[in-house]
């Protein structure tokens, strides 16, 4: 099972783009950036039901956060 599906980070303003593996909220330009999701493999693969039985906060959702490695799940 995959445990995140972000792909990379996109500004809200300019066309800047960015990885998750870096720790950024600002684009160069001074605007927000988006996290980007890659929305097909999350719709193949993620189904609610997984979200039965976890933590009730935010790592519920962790498939949705920029996480590299499945043990920082479990390092908080
Ligand atoms: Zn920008």
């Amino acid at each position: 099972m995959k445990y995140s599906y972000v792909t990379h980070l996109s500004c809200s303003k300019c066309e800047g783009t960015y990885s998750s593996k870096k720790i950024q909220q600002l684009c160069t330009c001074g605007a927000p950036l988006l996290v980007n999701y890659d929305l097909e493999e999350l719709q193949k693969n993620f189904k609610k039901d997984q979200l039965v039985g976890r933590s009730n906060d935010l790592w519920r959702y962790h498939e949705l956060l920029p996480l590299e490695r499945e043990e920082t799940i479990y390092e908080r």
